[in-house]
């Protein structure tokens, strides 16, 4: 029996968890609260991977590159690739919000109010600022992923430019310091192997922790509050399928030029983890796994651009800014002029580089959104009631964006490994 289980390929457990337990919340209803602890179990063993995956495999990661202007050919591209996606997606947001006005006629009567999110908005200041790794250890402890992906982007680097001086000097076989360094780099390789080798354990998980928090949200939220704001919940599903189905097949047939069907086979594991906990930053580990093991990522590449991508990526919380602004001022009668629309869209692809990770992170930007161009902030509440459901499907969609944008790069640097890519049929 045991082994039987095993036997059944993990993407198709998963997919099967994902059916069954939207099937048991909706006939369970609001007791299905009481399995949501198996998934909470699930996300804090992913949670416990990202500092440790992220340090050593960035730095094994960048180590391994070989010299600081490759890092930096693999840089360009990824973020040239993360703003121009992340623009489209905003205004594919701002389109939808104008030609369906899902904010019109909205009755607020009866709509069931969620929490809104604490308002204190950091200031860019405060943004750039927190970016800065001042104590490592306590960037760790606080499981802080920006400013830890650029400590440990500084380490690999210092790692480069110690062993650079090897090819300079031929006396630098001699030198400690340079052996070291050599070491090192070594001992970060062993480390990412362990945590990647962990992660597939950990892996094995999945089909309960989705289960559980599939049945939780669908139990929970109750198809009411979804009907009541279904224009708005249908738009956000239909712009995050646009993103994927147009924007990112587009991507891939063209410029990445791989297998569209190998590729979602391949992801199939880190998109239904990020749509069931709704956090790009706890699916990091998946994510890095299909794309370097389903995807045929190079290593280096991939830990780069997908950690990277998990916190500066985010296209369906753009798009979704853009789109909530638009709810929000119609329900209010705020008028927006071209101007506001630019404010927006500039003002949403910050939020959307700014939000972290991890559920409801795109609520908390709304509120410098809405304030920006004069929307009642009370229209968070509303829309609270049911973001969750909109967060599982704005963070499938991120994550499928960074595995876009890692397995595009790899493929235009010509370093994907397509036969793993094209096998990624058979998994
Ligand atoms: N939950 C999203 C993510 O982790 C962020 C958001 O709230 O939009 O990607």
């Amino acid at each position: 029996m045991l082994r039987k289980w095993f036997e059944i390929p993990l993407w198709q457990r998963v997919v099967a968890a994902l059916i069954l337990g939207g099937i048991t919340g909706y006939i369970w209803g609001p007791g299905a609260e009481s399995i949501k602890i198996i998934g909470d179990i699930f996300i804090d063993f992913i949670k416990m991977l990202i500092v440790p995956l992220i340090f050593f495999s960035v730095v094994a990661g960048v180590a391994s590159i070989g010299n600081i202007g490759r890092l930096g050919s693999v840089g360009w591209r990824a973020i040239l690739l993360f703003v121009v996606t992340g623009q489209v997606a905003v205004w594919l947001g701002l389109a939808l919000g104008t030609w369906f006005e899902p904010g019109i006629g909205v009755d607020t009567a009866n709509l069931q109010m969620g929490e809104v999110p604490d308002p204190d908005q950091p200031t860019w200041q405060e943004m750039i600022r927190s970016m800065i790794p001042v104590s490592p250890v306590d960037v760790m402890a606080k499981v802080q992923v920006l400013p830890l992906i650029v400590f440990s982007l500084l380490v690999g680097i210092g790692i480069l430019l110690a062993r650079g001086d090897v090819e300079d000097d031929d006396e630098a076989e001699t030198d400690a310091g340079v052996q070291g360094a050599a070491m090192i780099a070594k001992i970060f390789d062993g480390g990412a192997l362990i945590f990647q080798k962990i992660t597939i354990l950990v892996m094995e998980l999945t089909p309960f922790g989705v289960f559980a928090l599939i049945a939780w949200v669908v139990g929970t939220l109750g198809l009411e509050a979804v009907y009541a704001l279904a224009k708005l919940v249908g738009m956000n599903y239909l712009g995050c399928l646009l993103i994927i189905g147009v924007m990112y097949v587009g991507i891939l047939a063209f410029l990445a030029r791989v297998s569209i069907i190998g590729f979602f086979r391949g992801m199939i594991d880190a998109i239904a983890v990020a749509y069931s906990t709704a956090s790009s930053s706890a699916t990091l580990p998946v994510t890095l796994r299909c794309t370097q093991r389903n995807l045929g990522v190079s290593r280096p590449t991939s830990s780069f651009v997908v950690s990277l991508g998990s916190t500066i990526n985010m296209d369906g919380t753009a798009m979704y800014l853009g789109l909530a602004t638009l709810f929000g001022a119609q329900m209010f009668g705020v008028d927006l002029s071209m101007t506001d629309y630019v404010t927006i869209a500039i003002l949403a692809t910050v939020g959307s580089i700014g939000a972290a990770g991890i559920p409801g992170a795109g609520l908390v930007m709304m509120g410098a959104v809405f304030a920006a161009v004069g929307v009642p902030l009370e229209a968070i509440a509303f829309i609270a009631g049911v973001d969750r459901i909109m967060d599982m499907m704005r963070t499938a969609t991120n994550v499928t964006g960074d595995a876009t944008v890692t397995v595009t790069t790899a493929s235009m640097l010509g370093e994907l490994d397509t036969e793993e890519l094209r096998s990624a049929d058979d998994i």
